[in-house]
């Protein structure tokens, strides 16, 4: 094995994935700390190299730029993809393997892992070299506790939770390697998936929107929505929708919408929590975003241990105040 670190690109509708940046920089830093190099590598079927995208990810650190491509390797066969990436790191050694912790990599990750049969570490919101060793720091107790990990012989696969890394700039450039794979073609993925389709009525998904304006119960109904939704397109097309738990098991909203534990973990630039309490299985999702702006009529409310800017007040009241000021600022 070597110190060598593979990071593992996701690709969306045929184009590389915002993530896959972050995973491209989380590699790059973990290789710089164990002295070796870092290769991305990208899964699909023939044509995915020329028109994926991913030499952007020798910017974001990799030095290396591979891609697998098989007929087989069709989106979503998780297994096939697997088969191809395991095969991939026996075969080339690596020290680490950095996956996404997306819906796609969380699919991917531990078919790998039963794969090399070792174990994988997942979700990790911090990934470094100390003294020579790989330490990947984890959120237990849903966020109270950060637990530090080192995995013991290798390869190390660790998953990185979305939004959490920054994508760097490194401003190097690579040329595409292609690998045709033989062997995937063979390799049983158990299902084939028909196609996808898009969400109704979703123009940006809470998890990559810069902006998020979420709801809780104390919004009182679904159908005071329109609010937040003025709201959202007072800010622009950057800005999403999310909400709490409560709010979706109520069936207010859907469940893509969710922020938390059990829903999507969003770090965007600003953050609107408006008539969440701020329980600790909220936080989970949101408590890495940048300035977080809460609206709440109970003071108490946990939220304003997170928040930046707490407003004491009624939404009802508050939040029409709100898109006033940002639209006559917008307009200005
Ligand atoms: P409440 O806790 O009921 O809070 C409503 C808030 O609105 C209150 O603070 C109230 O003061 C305020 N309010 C009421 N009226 C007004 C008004 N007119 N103006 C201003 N403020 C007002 N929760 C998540 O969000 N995401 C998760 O992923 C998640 N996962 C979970 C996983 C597990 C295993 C468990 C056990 C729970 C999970 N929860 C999750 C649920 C979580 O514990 C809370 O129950 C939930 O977050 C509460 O949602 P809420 O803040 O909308 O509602």
């Amino acid at each position: 094995m070597t110190n060598n670190v593979l990071a593992v690109a996701e690709l969306k509708a045929g184009r590389v994935a915002g993530v896959s940046k972050e995973v491209a920089t989380a590699a790059r830093t973990l290789a710089d700390g164990l002295g070796g190099s870092a290769t991305a590598v990208a899964t699909g079927t023939p044509g995915t190299a020329a028109e994926a995208g991913v030499e952007v990810l020798a910017a974001h650190g990799t030095e290396r730029v591979l891609v697998l491509e098989s007929e087989a390797l069709a989106p979503g066969c998780a297994g096939v993809h697997a088969a191809a990436l395991a095969d991939l790191v026996a075969d080339e050694g690596y020290g680490a393997v950095v996956f996404p912790a997306t819906g796609t990599g969380k699919d991917l990750a531990p078919r790998v892992a039963a794969k090399l049969k070792r174990p994988l570490l997942t979700d990790a919101t911090a990934l470094e070299a100390v003294d020579g060793e790989i330490v990947a720091t984890r959120p237990v107790y849903a966020g109270k506790a950060l637990a530090k990990v080192r995995p013991v012989g290798a390869p190390a696969l660790v998953s990185i939770r979305p939004n959490v890394f920054a994508p760097g700039s490194f401003g190097g450039t690579a040329s595409v390697e292609v690998v045709a794979v033989e062997r995937a073609a063979g390799a049983d993925g158990g299902y084939r998936v028909q196609g996808f389709e898009a969400a109704e009525g979703v123009a940006l998904d809470v998890s990559e929107a810069a902006i998020v304006v979420s709801g809780g119960r104390g919004m009182k109904g679904p159908e005071n929505w329109g609010l937040l939704e003025d709201l959202r397109d007072a800010l622009g097309d950057t800005a999403a929708l999310g909400a709490s738990r409560a709010v979706v098991d109520a069936g207010w909203r859907p469940h893509a919408e969710q922020v938390g534990q059990t829903g999507k973990t969003v770090t965007p630039k600003l953050y609107f929590a408006l008539g969440i309490s701020g329980a600790i299985q909220h936080l989970a999702g949101m408590r890495t975003a940048g300035v977080v702006v809460a609206v709440n009529r109970d003071p108490d409310a946990p939220i304003f241990g997170v928040a930046d800017y707490g407003i004491v007040g009624d939404v009802f009241e508050v939040v029409p105040a709100l898109i006033d000021a940002v639209r006559s600022l917008r307009e200005e």
